[in-house]
């Protein structure tokens, strides 16, 4: 027998090591308590948080994974970024657009599923035609609009500009690890200076926010502010974009262009002074959102 046990060589409880077992329910019950002030989607936010940490697919962990531990420490670390408004696009390292998954992180704009109207749009008219073979993506940011494009239509071959080295860098990841590297090239740029064209479809994605819009708090704070605000009126990029474009287009050449919702009348005047006619298509959720342009 050994030596009497003291009081003191009791093991007592520590609170923070029972905190430590948690399972994934607990975990995510938990984070979408403390997300509830930060997004409109907290329980989903933390639902992918958790499957982000366990490495696995978020239908996985619903059905399979809830009674697994889960480390704190990590797991917080990530509800605390998404708590101070990081969006979630940067926090999982990607997002999907077009069907493609793209690598994201700050200094590169999140692609929008509003965006796809464009590669919609530009479907739709080369439908039972010859698809494009030149593509131009202006403002290319994760390299979204151009990549789309090139898994569209396999014979295409693109370039994408943008004014942000930052950017250029995932564009071009993107570029390689889904296949593309040897289809489309990247360059840094102020919009068409110094391109050479024609390219049969344009696409362009500009800044289009007017300089003290209300964005929400995850946009305002986390995305680069260059690839959305364009001055008082939200319309300067347009205006320099539209006197670059009738040059760039091929014979039937079309350019698909980004708008803000309540901007295509606007944006159509400046195009049609350059000579440009357009064509408006919304996006799924009614909005005005694409201006197809051509000579
Ligand atoms: N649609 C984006 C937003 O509202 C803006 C992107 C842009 O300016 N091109 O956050």
């Amino acid at each position: 027998m050994g030596p009497p046990l003291s009081a003191e060589a009791v093991p007592t409880p520590d609170p923070s090591r029972k905190r430590e077992g948690r399972t994934v329910r607990e975990a995510i019950a938990a984070a979408t308590t403390r997300l509830n002030a930060t997004s409109e989607t907290p329980r989903l936010d933390a639902e992918l948080l958790a499957a982000h940490l366990l490495g696995i697919g978020r239908e996985a962990m619903l059905l399979g994974r809830l009674d697994d531990m889960i480390g704190k420490t990590e797991f917080d670390a990530l509800v605390a970024r998404r708590a101070g408004g990081e969006p979630m696009a940067y926090i999982l390292g990607h997002r999907e657009f077009w069907s493609l998954d793209l690598a994201v992180g700050p200094g590169v704009l999140v692609p929008r599923p509003d965006s796809e109207t464009l590669i919609e749009t530009a479907r739709a008219h080369f439908a039972g035609k010859a698809g494009p073979e030149s593509v131009l993506d202006l403002g290319t940011g994760s390299g979204a609009l151009l990549l789309a494009a090139l898994w569209e239509w396999p014979d295409a071959r693109g370039i994408g500009i943008d004014r942000s080295d930052t950017a250029l860098v995932w564009a071009k990841r993107n570029a390689d690890v889904l296949g593309f590297a040897t289809r489309a090239t990247f360059r840094l740029g102020d919009w068409a200076d110094g391109l050479e064209g024609p390219f049969d479809l344009v696409l362009c994605n500009p800044p289009y926010v007017e300089t003290g819009a209300d964005l929400p708090r995850d946009v305002r704070d986390h995305e680069p502010a260059e690839a959305l605000f364009a001055g008082e009126d939200g319309l300067d990029e347009y205006r320099r974009i539209a006197r670059a474009l009738g040059p760039l287009l091929s014979q039937n050449g079309i350019a698909c262009i980004e708008i803000g919702a309540s901007q295509a009348d606007r944006v159509a005047r400046l195009l049609s002074a350059q000579g440009l006619r357009t064509r408006l298509f919304r996006d799924l959720a009614g909005r005005d959102r694409c201006l197809l342009v051509h000579s």
